[in-house]
Formats: C-alpha cells, structure tokens, sequence
C-alpha cells in the first residue's frame, strides 16, 4: 500500500480534514494504496501558494524554465519502469502500453521545453507617423488542471508541460482513481528543483476542488479533459470571471473502411483503436462502419484478431487487453451491449463480463447490424465493444460519420489519393486518421471541435493556450 500526500507551497501535506480514500487495482479489486481527500480549504491554500508563486516563475527567463522541464524529462526517463508500473496498479492497462505512455509523457514535456523559448511577439507596421505596434506574449497567470484516469501521466505532462513552459504556475487535480503518476511527477519536480507553489497537487472532492478553481479570481485559466457533461458544466461556471477555458471532452470516433483499402491493415488498425487501453480513450474507434462488399470478410478477420487478444491482469507480460477502470464502466459496456441486442444487434464475439476473474474484465466484443438508435452508436461506450455497420457508397459513411455532437477523432482506410483528400476534409473532426490508428503524437495538435472541445495541446501551438498576446501601442516623438 502506498500512502500518498498532497503537494502544495512545496510541502507533502494531508487534507486539513485528515480524510483519505483508497485507490483501487481494477485487475483484482483491491485496495493498492490511500490518498488524501482534500476540500475546499485545501485546494484554497494550493490557489494562494501557485498565485505566489507566479511572479517569481513567470519572470524566470524561458530558457531556465525549458532548461528545468529537460531536467524533469530525464529524471522521469530513469524512473519510467517504476512509472508505468504504478499507471498499470491503478488503471489497469498492460504494462506495454503503461511504458508507451511514460514516453510520451516524456516527449510532451520536452516539446514544450523546445517551443518555451520561442513565445516570439512582432513588431507590426503602423499606418500612423510616429508611431511604433508590438506585441508581447506573457504568461497568462496560474492554472487549474483537472485530467482523467485514462492517461494519467500522459495527461498530467500535456497539461504541465506548456503551462509551467510558457511561465504559468499550476494547481493541478487528478482523476480520484489515479492520483499516483501526477503525484510522482511532482516528486520529480521537486527533486530537480522546481520552485515551491510553481506545482500543486491536490487529491479529493472533485466538486469543492473545481469550484475553488473556478471561483478564485487568482486562477486565469482552467484546463480540462473528461467527460463533456464535466467540461460543460465547467464553462458554465466559467463565465463568471470569463476565464480562459481549454477543453480536451469526449468522442464518438468512426472508424470507416472503404472497399479499395488494404484489409488487414485496416483490420490491425480497427484492433489498435478500438481496443487500446481497453477502449478507453477519447479517440477509441466508437463506431465502425464498413463498405457493404467487404463487411463479411472485414467482419470475419476482425472476430478472429479480436479472439486472439490475450485478456488479463496489465501487469503481466502477456497481457493484451486490461480491464475497465471500475465496476460502473462494466456495466456500461453491458448495458450498451443490451440495448444494441434489444435493437437487432447480432454478438459476432464476446458480449459480457468476464465471469470467471475477479476485476473489471469485459470480453472483448465485436457487433453487427449496429444502427444509429443503438446506444453504443450514440454515446463513449470506453470499453471494449466494437459495432459494425455497413454503408453503400462514400456520401452515406461522411453522412453517417458526421451525424453526432461530437468531434474528436475519425478514422478511415482507403488506398485512393483523391478520396483520401476528400474525405478528410468533409469529415467534422479535430483529428482525422488516413490509414493510420494511432495519430497521437507531440508534434500534432490534439483536440476536438464540436463539443469534443476547444483547444490545442502538443502540435507547434501548444504553449499558445497559455499565453495571452498584449498589444503595445506607442507614440513616439
Ligand atoms: P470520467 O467519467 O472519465 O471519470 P469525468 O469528466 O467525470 O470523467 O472526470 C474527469 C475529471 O474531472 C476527474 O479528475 C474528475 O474528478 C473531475 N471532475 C468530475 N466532476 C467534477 C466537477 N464537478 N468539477 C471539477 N472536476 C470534476
């Protein structure tokens, strides 16, 4: 069992109230270790400590700041074995997936490092005698971060690494599930020098810790990502002090396989998006729609991968396919899988929990016949269950991709250059995947529009969301 504390001003503190909880291993059920259950006082003394620490740290020239996140960076890079291994005991992904995200944690936090020091202004030409236009970009001021249990480091690094960046100060709250990566990620900080109230972690009542956030004028910006229920109640509060708001919500990803594309790799990409993290991320393939010529040979190669997934406890090499975070993801997917058969759905594999481990395991699951009134073609399933519908010609699968709220990710599979272009552009995504099911990276920008969100992180204007532009006029004799 690990106990975990709080970060705040620089001290490893409990909750005022003494309260903790348990965070639980969902490939067993069992407690893995405690956190504390911070409130409203606590997270008032993490706002007061990252508002005093703001001047100090925003005046810091950028290339010390980008020169103290590299140092971070390759402090986490030795610790990435003990790193993956806590996201695996508290969110259950296999252990290889828990090590590609360390990475990429890793990468977020240089790429940001790289792109601190270019915050450039202009000098922009005026059209008056005598007078000289710049701009400068400064820090827009400490931060709230609030991060799913998904991705926790990963996560935790795409938020702190153009905040702390670009000379913002941070109050930062984990998903309740996973408080350990983030908590870690300040251990590191902190051993490499990070200045107290720069970073501030608290754990606890996600309601009184947003609202602190959201209420207290000495944080300008509020960064999100979860569920758009959660995001949107989060704007709404917002409005008050028309804070900056970035928003990383919810998907509802198509995954579209035209009959000209290379089957087994858009079955092997099918695989990768719709059961990575155990269908669990806001990108996952939610709905596959496959052109009517090919959909029994698709069907057919997918039902077969989809049975040699390995399904187990993440923390076992051989591990494929990990449980769901909790018994409430569980029955989602069940009942997903309910109203889809209650619909006309056929189960071609799978379909319920896995009876006979203890955790949270779903079988993995692949439908035919999905329609657009099932619930599964509606709304995150994030488990792992994937609905296939057919389509006839290329304006149908646009139509039908495009008819949702959301827009995050989509995904399609052709080899026609002319359709490759047409359809990337018809389709309503922030991030669109061309024979390709895996387009995160630093280097691209991540985010939804719709009401998938509003804003960027990583790509080359990832530091910008933090950063506001002040325009100087001057008159000059
Ligand atoms: P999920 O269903 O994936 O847990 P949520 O949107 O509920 O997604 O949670 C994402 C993050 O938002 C978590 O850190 C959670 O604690 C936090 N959260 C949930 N409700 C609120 C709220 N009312 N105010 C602020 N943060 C919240």
């Amino acid at each position: 069992m690990k106990h975990w504390a709080m970060y705040i001003g620089g001290q490893w503190e409990q909750a005022l109230s003494s309260a903790t909880y348990e965070t639980i291993n969902p490939a067993n059920g069992q407690a893995v270790g405690t956190a504390p259950y911070g409130g409203r006082a606590d997270a008032e003394r993490a706002v007061a400590a990252a508002a005093a620490a703001f001047p100090a740290w925003s005046k810091r020239p950028a290339k010390e700041r980008a020169e103290l996140l590299h140092r971070i960076a390759a402090r986490m890079t030795e610790a990435s074995e003990e790193l993956a291994e806590l996201i695996t005991l508290e969110m259950g992904k296999p252990l290889a997936e828990a090590r590609g995200e360390v990475k990429i944690a890793i990468d977020y936090l240089k790429w940001n490092a790289e792109e601190a020091v270019r915050a450039y202004g202009k000098v922009i030409p005026a059209s008056v005698e005598g007078k000289r236009l710049l701009t400068i970009r400064q820090p827009v001021g400490p931060v709230g971060a609030i991060t799913p249990w998904n991705f926790p480091l990963s996560m935790a690094a795409r938020k702190l690494g153009p905040a702390l960046a670009a000379g913002c100060t941070v109050v930062f709250k984990p998903a309740p599930q996973t408080p350990g990566a983030a908590l870690k990620l300040a251990e590191l900080a902190e051993r490499e020098g990070l200045p107290p109230g720069v970073l501030n972690v608290v754990t606890g009542d996600a309601e009184e810790i947003g609202g602190v956030l959201l209420n207290h004028p000495a944080i300008r910006k509020i960064t999100f990502t979860g569920s758009t229920a959660v995001g949107k109640k989060l704007l709404r509060g917002a409005a008050d002090q028309v804070k900056k708001m970035s928003m990383e919500l919810g998907g509802h990803a198509p995954f579209i396989v035209f009959e000209d594309a290379d089957l087994d790799e858009a079955v092997r990409g099918a695989m990768a998006s719709k059961f990575r993290n155990a269908g669990q991320t806001c990108i996952c393939a939610n709905r596959i729609y496959v052109q009517e010529s090919i959909a029994a040979a698709f069907t057919d190669k997918l039902k077969s991968a989809v049975e040699r997934l390995v399904v187990g406890d993440g923390r076992d090499p051989r591990t494929e396919l990990g449980p769901v975070i909790d018994a409430r993801a569980l029955e989602k997917a069940e009942r997903h899988v309910r109203d889809a058969v209650a619909k006309g759905a056929q189960v071609v594999t799978g379909g319920g929990r896995k009876t006979d481990t203890p955790g949270f395991f779903f079988e993995p699951t692949v439908l035919t016949g999905a329609t657009p009134d099932m619930q599964v073609m509606r709304e995150e399933t994030f488990g792992p269950v994937a609905p296939i519908a057919s389509f006839r010609t290329e304006e149908e699968a646009i139509a039908m991709a495009n008819d949702t709220p959301y827009g995050l990710a989509a995904y399609f599979y052709t080899r026609d250059l002319s359709r490759m272009f047409r359809v990337h552009e018809a389709l309503e995504y922030g991030i669109v995947g061309c024979n390709d099911a895996v387009p995160t990276t630093v280097q691209g920008p991540f985010g939804g529009v719709k009401e998938s969100g509003i804003g960027r992180e990583g790509g080359p204007d990832s530091v910008a969301d933090y950063l506001e532009t002040k325009f100087v006029s001057i008159q000059i004799e």
